[in-house]
C-alpha cells in the first residue's frame, strides 16, 4: 500500500486539470450543480485530524449555558482528502456546537487551500455537542461591540484551529492511499433517537422532550417519527478499511451545561471504535437530528452518557460487519446553492435593539445576533453551499443547518435506488430547518428557524440539484 507522495499527487491534479483527463469541470459562480465527473480509477484517500478543544473560560453554544471550566474529553476535528476525482474533494466533522457564515466559510477555505482546491468542493459539518464552541465571526463582532457582555468566541483560539487544520492536512496528503472499494452497511440504533415534538390532540407541540428528560410521564411517550437506521459508507484498500464514515440522525447531548468539554455520547463512540482499528479513520456525522433528541431514553443523570455511548458504539460495530464491498467506478461532486427566505418576524432594527438592552438576560442579548448576522448575508446574497458525494449509487449529501428528519426519510424515499448518507448540521447559518407542516404546530425549533415557512420548498429544490 505504498502511499503517493503529496507532490505527485498535486502535479497528477494540476496535468489532469490542464489536460481534462479528469474531466473536471469548472464550477459556476453561483455553485451551481456541475456536470458529474468521471473518476480514472485512482481514487486515493489521505484522512487528517486535528485538536479543536477550546481553552478555559471558552464560551459554549453560543454562550446560555456555562463556559468551559475543565475536559471531560478532547473535541476533534476528523476529515478525509479524496483525490483523483478532479481537483481534490474535502469531508470534515468537527466536534463543536456551530460554525455558521463567515466562520464556516473560512473554514472551508482553510481546508481547500491546503488541499489545493475549491472552497465549494469541501464539506464541514459539525457533530453538535453543546459543551463546545458556535463559532460565527460575524456574531462575535456585534456580541463584542455591546461592551459588557461576554465573548461567543475567542478570534485567536478559531485562527489556530484553522492554521492546525492546514497542517493536518497537508501532512495527511503525504499520506494518501489508494482506495480500491467503496463499502456500504446500516444498523438499528437501539433506544437512542425520539422525536422531540410530542402534539396534542389539536395538532399543536403539547410538549418537548429534549436531549435529557427527568419526567418518566413524558419519556413514556411514544418514539415518534425517527430514522432508526446508522448508515456507513467505508473507503478500502483491498481487504484494508482505511475510512468509515458513520450518521445517525439525533442530537448527540446526554447531558450539558456543566462547562466540561466533551464530544459527549456520539463523539465516545467513534473514539471506542477508533480504539479498535487504530489503522481506519472513523468519522461519525449528526443527520438531519433537528427535531430528534435521546430524551425518550435519557434522564439526563451522568451514568447515561456511557450507556448511550455504548448504544451508539454496539451500531457502528454492526453496521461495520454489515458492509458490503464493491469495486469503486465513478466519483463525481455535486453542488447547489441555498439561501431561503427569512421569516418576515425577524427585524433586524429590533434585534439590536436587544443587545442593547442591558436589563434583558444574556442569552436574550446574545442569540439575536446570529440571527442577524443570516439577515445580513441573505441581505448580502451569499448562499450556503449544498453538497453531494457520488460513489457509483452512493450519495453521501451535506445539508446545512439543523434540518428536520422528515429531510433524510424524503431523500432515501426518492433515491430508493441508491445507498443515501445524510450530514446535517454544515453552515449553521440559517439554524432549524423544519418542514412546512411544522410552522403551525408550533414550539420550540419553529420558534428558532429563521427561514420562513416556505423553507421545505427551497430545501427540496436545491437537494433535487444535486442530483440531476
Ligand atoms: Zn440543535
Amino acid at each position: 500500500m505504498p502511499p503517493l507522495s503529496r507532490r505527485d499527487l498535486l502535479a497528477a491534479s494540476a496535468a489532469g486539470i490542464a489536460s481534462g483527463a479528469v474531466g473536471w469541470t469548472p464550477q459556476p459562480a453561483t455553485g451551481d450543480a456541475a456536470l458529474p465527473e468521471v473518476a480514472t480509477g485512482e481514487i486515493h484517500v489521505a484522512s487528517f485530524r486535528f485538536d479543536v478543544t477550546p481553552p478555559l473560560g471558552h464560551g459554549c453554544c453560543g454562550n446560555w449555558i456555562k463556559p468551559i471550566v475543565g475536559y471531560d474529553d478532547p473535541l476533534e476535528a476528523i476529515g478525509l482528502v479524496i483525490l483523483g476525482a478532479g481537483r481534490p474533494i474535502v469531508l470534515c466533522a468537527v466536534d463543536w456546537t456551530g460554525i455558521l457564515n463567515d466562520a464556516h466559510v473560512a473554514w472551508r477555505g482553510a481546508l481547500a487551500e491546503a488541499a489545493g482546491t475549491s472552497p465549494d468542493r469541501v464539506a464541514v459539518q459539525v457533530v453538535h455537542p453543546h459543551n463546545a464552541p458556535m463559532a460565527c465571526l460575524e456574531t462575535a463582532r456585534l456580541v463584542a461591540g455591546a461592551g459588557d457582555l461576554p465573548p461567543v468566541l475567542d478570534p485567536d483560539f478559531f485562527a489556530r484551529c484553522l492554521d492546525a487544520g492546514r497542517v493536518a492536512v497537508r501532512q495527511a496528503l503525504d499520506r494518501a492511499v489508494r482506495v480500491t472499494h467503496v463499502g456500504r452497511g446500516t444498523a438499528r440504533v437501539i433506544d437512542v433517537a425520539s422525536n422531540r415534538r410530542l402534539l396534542g390532540p389539536d395538532g399543536t407541540v403539547r410538549t418537548q422532550r429534549s436531549s435529557a428528560c427527568a419526567d418518566e410521564a413524558i419519556r413514556a411517550l411514544p418514539e415518534g417519527l425517527v430514522d432508526p437506521l446508522l448508515r456507513t459508507v467505508a473507503f478500502y484498500h483491498g481487504d484494508e478499511k482505511i475510512a468509515a464514515c458513520h450518521a445517525y440522525a439525533c442530537h448527540p447531548m446526554s447531558y450539558y451545561g456543566d462547562g466540561r468539554a466533551s464530544a459527549d455520547f456520539c463523539g465516545l463512540a467513534r473514539r471506542r471504535r477508533q480504539i479498535d482499528e487504530p489503522g481506519c479513520t472513523h468519522l461519525y456525522f449528526s443527520g438531519c437530528g433537528g427535531n430528534i433528541a435521546a430524551g425518550k431514553y435519557n434522564d439526563g443523570s451522568r451514568g447515561m452518557r456511557p450507556v448511550l455511548a455504548g448504544r451508539m458504539y454496539d451500531a457502528i460495530v454492526a453496521a461495520d460487519a454489515a458492509i458490503e464491498r464493491r469495486p469503486v467506478e465513478r466519483v463525481s461532486w455535486t453542488t447547489a446553492p441555498f439561501l431561503p427566505t427569512p421569516d418576515a418576524r425577524w427585524v433586524e432594527r429590533d434585534l439590536l435593539a436587544a443587545l442593547a438592552d442591558p436589563r434583558q438576560s444574556l442569552v436574550a442579548r446574545t442569540r439575536p445576533m446570529y440571527t442577524v448576522a443570516w439577515l445580513r448575508r441573505v441581505a448580502r446574497g451569499e448562499p450556503v453551499v449544498l453538497s453531494a458525494l457520488h460513489l457509483d449509487d452512493i450519495v453521501m449529501v451535506h445539508l446545512p443547518g439543523e434540518p428536520f428528519v422528515e429531510y433524510q426519510l424524503r431523500l432515501q424515499q426518492d433515491h430508493a435506488d441508491r445507498f443515501v448518507f445524510t450530514a446535517g448540521y454544515g453552515d449553521g447559518g440559517p439554524w432549524y430547518l423544519p418542514t412546512t407542516a411544522a410552522y403551525p404546530q408550533g414550539g420550540y425549533e419553529v420558534g428558532v428557524a429563521w427561514s420562513g415557512r416556505g423553507v421545505e420548498a427551497e430545501l427540496h429544490d436545491g437537494i433535487a440539484r444535486l442530483f440531476a
